[in-house]
C-alpha cells in the first residue's frame, strides 16, 4: 500500500472535502494506535475474554476421510460473540473509538449481523449507536432488527433507492457528515475509502496470525491451500494474511449464485462482469455495466451479496497472488448438508462458499496435503433460507400453525 491507501491501482479515498479532516483525524488514530504494541496486547485481551479467541482449528476427519484426499482442518470463527468473524472488527474499532473520545457509532448493515456485532460494541463500550438499513432488509432480518433495538441501538430502516445495503450505505455517510465531531463510522468490511480496507484486515489479521501458529502445532507443516468465502473480503484478507509470505496457495470464494453464466451472482472478481470503477468511496471491482449502474447481484448467502470487492483482493487478484472462484447456491447447500451430517458442524451460507471450493478440489489433492478452510461464521441465522431450500416439510407446517395463530 502507498501512502494515499492505495494496492496497485485500487483503492484511494473518494470523499467530499467536508470528511477528509475526519479521515486525517482516523488515520492518525489508527497508525498511533498500530504503532503502540499495548493496543495490540489490549485488543488480543478484549478479544480473549469477551469472544473466545484464539479460536481452534478443528480437524474435519469424516470429510477427510469422506474425499479421500487433502486432509480438512476448519478455523472456527463461527465460534466468536454474534457468531462470527465481525466480532474482531467491531471489537477492535470500538477501541480506537475509546482513544479517539468519541461518544456514538454509526454503522450500516445488510443482512443484520454487522449491526448486532456493532450494537454489542456500542453497548459495551457505553456508545449512542445508529444503524442504518435498507426497508428491504428490514423487513426480511427481523430477527436482528429485535436484537439491535434490545442492544439499545436505534435502526433506521431506509427508503431511498432499491433499500437494501447501498442505500444504507450512502445514509450512513450523510448521517457522519452531519455529526462527524462525536461520531465515528463503523465499516463493517475491508473496502470503502482508506483507511478502512487497512484497518479492518488489521484487526482481521487475528485469524492468519492465530492459525498459521495453531496448523504448524497441530501438523507440523504449513497447509498447502486456504479457502475463504469473499463479500467484501474482510475474512479472506483475515486468513490469508498469516499466509502471504509462505508458499500456501489461497483461495477466495465469491457467490456464482445461479451461474456465472446467468448472470444472477455476485462475483466480481471470479467471474468476467466485473470491472474496474470508482463508487462509494474508493477504487475497485465492481458489478456495474458500461454507464456505471450497478447492477443487481444475487446469492442465497446475504453477507455475500454485495456489488464491490476490497481493493486488496483487487490488488492481490491481479497480481495472481489469491485465485478467485465462484460457488453456486446449489453447491453451497450440497456443501452445508455434507459438512452438518459429517462433522456436526454447522457454517454459514457465506462460510458453506468456501468449503463447496474446497470439497470440489480436495479428492485431487494427495493425502500428504493440508487444506485449511476459514468457517467465517455460523449458521444459525441462516434457518429460515435452509429450510426454505431443502423444502423441509415439518417446517412449512410449523410457519404455517404459527402464521394461523397469529391470525386468530
Ligand atoms: C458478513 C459475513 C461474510 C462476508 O464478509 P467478508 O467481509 O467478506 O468477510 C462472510 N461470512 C459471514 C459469516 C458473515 O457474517
Amino acid at each position: 500500500m502507498d501512502h494515499r491507501g492505495y494496492y496497485g491501482p485500487f483503492g484511494g479515498a473518494f470523499i467530499p472535502e467536508i470528511l477528509v479532516s475526519t479521515f486525517e483525524e482516523l488515520v492518525a488514530a489508527f497508525e498511533t494506535a498500530k504503532a503502540d504494541p499495548s493496543f495490540w496486547k489490549e485488543y488480543e485481551q478484549v478479544m480473549s475474554t469477551y469472544s473466545c479467541r484464539p479460536t481452534p482449528i478443528t480437524f474435519a476427519e469424516n470429510l477427510t476421510r469422506h474425499f479421500g484426499g487433502a486432509k480438512i482442518y476448519i478455523k472456527r470463527e463461527d465460534l466468536n460473540h454474534t457468531g462470527a468473524h465481525k466480532a474482531n472488527n467491531v471489537m477492535g474499532q470500538g477501541l480506537l473509538v475509546k482513544r479517539m473520545g468519541k461518544s456514538r457509532v454509526i454503522a450500516e448493515t445488510g443482512a443484520g449481523q454487522h449491526g448486532v456485532a456493532t450494537a454489542t460494541m456500542a453497548a459495551k463500550y457505553g456508545l449512542e449507536c445508529t444503524i442504518y438499513m435498507g426497508e428491504t432488509d428490514v423487513e426480511r432480518q427481523r430477527p436482528n432488527v429485535f436484537w439491535m433495538e434490545r442492544l439499545g441501538a436505534r435502526v433506521v430502516a431506509v427508503k431511498d433507492g432499491s433499500r437494501i445495503l447501498k442505500d444504507a450505505i450512502n445514509e450512513a455517510f450523510r448521517d457522519w457528515v452531519s455529526h462527524m465531531d462525536h461520531t465515528h463510522y463503523v465499516l463493517g468490511t475491508a473496502c470503502g475509502p482508506h483507511p478502512y480496507p487497512e484497518m479492518v484486515s488489521y484487526f482481521q489479521s487475528i485469524i492468519g496470525k492465530e492459525a498459521r501458529k495453531q496448523i504448524l502445532e497441530q501438523t507440523g507443516e504449513l497447509p498447502s491451500r486456504v479457502y475463504a468465502c469473499v463479500g467484501g473480503g474482510s475474512n479472506a484478507l483475515g486468513i490469508f494474511s498469516g499466509f502471504l509470505d509462505d508458499a500456501v496457495e489461497l483461495v477466495g470464494v465469491e457467490a456464482a449464485g445461479k451461474g456465472l453464466q446467468t448472470g444472477k451472482h455476485a462475483a466480481r472478481l471470479a467471474s468476467s462482469d466485473g470491472s474496474p470503477g470508482v463508487a462509494q468511496g474508493y477504487k475497485t471491482y465492481f458489478l456495474q455495466n458500461e454507464d456505471g449502474q450497478m447492477k443487481e447481484t444475487h446469492s442465497v448467502a446475504a453477507g455475500l451479496d454485495y456489488i464491490g470487492v476490497s481493493p486488496i483482493l483487487a490488488s492481490l487478484g491481479e497480481k495472481g497472488r489469491v485465485r478467485f472462484e465462484g460457488a453456486t447456491d446449489r453447491e453451497v447447500i450440497d456443501a452445508l448438508t455434507l459438512t452438518l451430517k459429517m462433522e456436526g458442524l454447522i457454517p454459514a451460507l457465506e462460510s458453506a462458499h468456501a468449503f463447496a471450493q474446497a470439497f470440489k478440489e480436495a479428492s485431487k489433492l494427495s493425502t500428504d496435503d493440508i487444506i485449511l478452510i476459514n468457517q467465517s461464521g455460523r449458521g444459525d441465522k441462516d434457518i429460515f433460507t435452509i429450510a426454505d431450500a431443502f423444502d423441509d416439510p415439518g417446517w412449512k407446517t410449523f410457519i404455517q400453525k404459527k402464521a394461523e395463530e397469529y391470525r386468530a
